[in-house]
């Protein structure tokens, strides 16, 4: 197999390198308060069979992966669930097993055998959260050494957690806009290599093996996927497996595939309804999809327009309810940000075929947000004494 960078935006094609993040040309068009212009996508060349090996898929040889356990995560046959919503063809992709506990392992997998290929042994990022947490432990397994700019409102346990596997990590005085742009001030100045998510290619590359994974397990392309949105990564890495796919001949079709964002951090929602995105302030209890501009905003609105994908809102109270629901009746205790693609399954319900194999994408395991999830529930606060008090 070959690889090569294209650009998302003017289809350029590039060496990949690791100098090498946003498209030169498309970079120049970069608009304040605007979604990253000019990413790139990796473009495959050859071909393979239904029993193809993922790393064959990617474009870093298997030698350079580190030793940890990424990927392979359970697909759910959720009985309960499917009896009580009726669709027994439902699946729950649980990433929240990888080994940091979110989807984002598979992207700081790629980046840590990428810069291990190229002997670079320090990797930068800007994260609220998951992403610095899962490429710290990432880069612990491969002997890399990371420093993350996280923004003053990162939540306590993915910022402890980073701590925990060792990373060098600066708190900054602001927000994710202003960790970002010191992250990449930082990694120029220092050398290196910088995983921000969507500037460095491999974010979005890694992401694809959840696809490549569901092809293998279901032993055919679902036909619904459920993903949550914040920046868009994770859904242009969905689409991205299920195209190269496409491309080899494995699948006829895309599957439809549905980014399920906040309410009130509703970015790509809005702009494909009105074709532009605007910095409207978002907040949401889902910390990992609450984002004003989504960083791959261009390109994953240009694939769901594409694919005809659709994408969807539901409240911070349909989260809170459908993480209580999803962990009370499966045994799934995920973070918000991942039941808001549960959210968006039980609110699209009544329109989807019954039918239908139908995959929910939980993307992070819900003890990293202990604070949000005491919302959903009822925590006893009289102590008993004795078996009398209750019975
Ligand atoms: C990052 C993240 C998302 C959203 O992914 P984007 O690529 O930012 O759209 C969803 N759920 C969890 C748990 C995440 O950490």
């Amino acid at each position: 197999m070959e690889f090569s960078y294209c650009c998302s935006q003017c289809s350029k094609t590039f060496k990949i390198e690791p100098e090498l993040t946003i498209c030169p040309d498309c970079a120049k068009t970069q608009a304040k308060d605007q979604p990253l212009s000019g990413v790139l996508d990796v473009k495959l060349c050859g071909t393979a069979t239904a029993a193809f090996d993922i790393f064959d898929l990617l474009p870093v040889e298997v030698k350079y992966f580190p030793s940890a356990p990424v990927g392979n995560t359970p697909l759910w046959e959720p009985k309960n669930l499917r009896e009580s919503t009726g669709f027994q063809r439902l699946f729950i992709k649980d990433d929240g097993a990888n080994p940091t506990s979110s989807f984002k392992d598979r992207a700081s997998f790629l980046v840590s055998a990428f810069a291990k290929k190229f002997d670079v042994q320090d990797i930068t990022l800007a994260s609220t959260g998951n992403a610095g947490s899962s490429m710290a432990g990432i880069g612990a397994a491969a002997g890399q050494t990371i420093t993350l700019f996280v923004p003053e409102a990162a939540p306590v346990a993915k910022l402890v957690q980073a701590l925990q596997y060792g990373a060098t990590v600066y708190r900054v005085a602001g927000n994710y806009d202003l960790a970002y742009d010191i992250s990449l001030e930082f990694s120029q100045r220092k050398g290196g290599m910088n995983r921000n998510t969507a500037y460095n290619p491999m974010t979005i590359e890694g992401k694809k093996t959840v696809s490549l994974e569901l092809f293998k397990q279901l032993g055919q392309a679902p036909d619904v996927v459920f993903v949550s949105v914040g920046d868009g990564c994770i859904l242009s890495g969905v689409y991205k497996g299920f195209s190269d796919l496409l491309q080899l001949g494995l699948i006829a079709e895309m599957p439809k595939i549905i980014g399920v964002q906040a309410e009130t951090s509703n970015a790509l929602c809005r702009a494909l309804a009105t074709g532009k995105f605007e910095a409207v302030p978002a907040f949401t209890l889902a910390d990992s999809i609450c984002v004003d501009v989504p960083r791959n905003g261009f390109h994953a609105l240009a694939q769901v327009k594409k694919f005809k994908g659709s994408l969807m809102t539901v409240s911070d109270e349909d989260i809170l309810r459908a993480q209580a629901k999803l962990s009370s009746s499966t045994g799934l205790f995920t973070e918000p940000a991942s039941a808001a693609a549960f959210a968006g399954f039980l609110k699209a319900a009544p329109e989807l075929d019954h039918q239908a194999s139908i995959v929910v994408l939980a993307t992070g395991n819900g003890l990293k947000d202990i604070e949000t999830a005491k919302q959903g529930i009822h925590v006893p606060e009289t102590l008993i004494t004795s078996i009398d008090d209750i019975i």
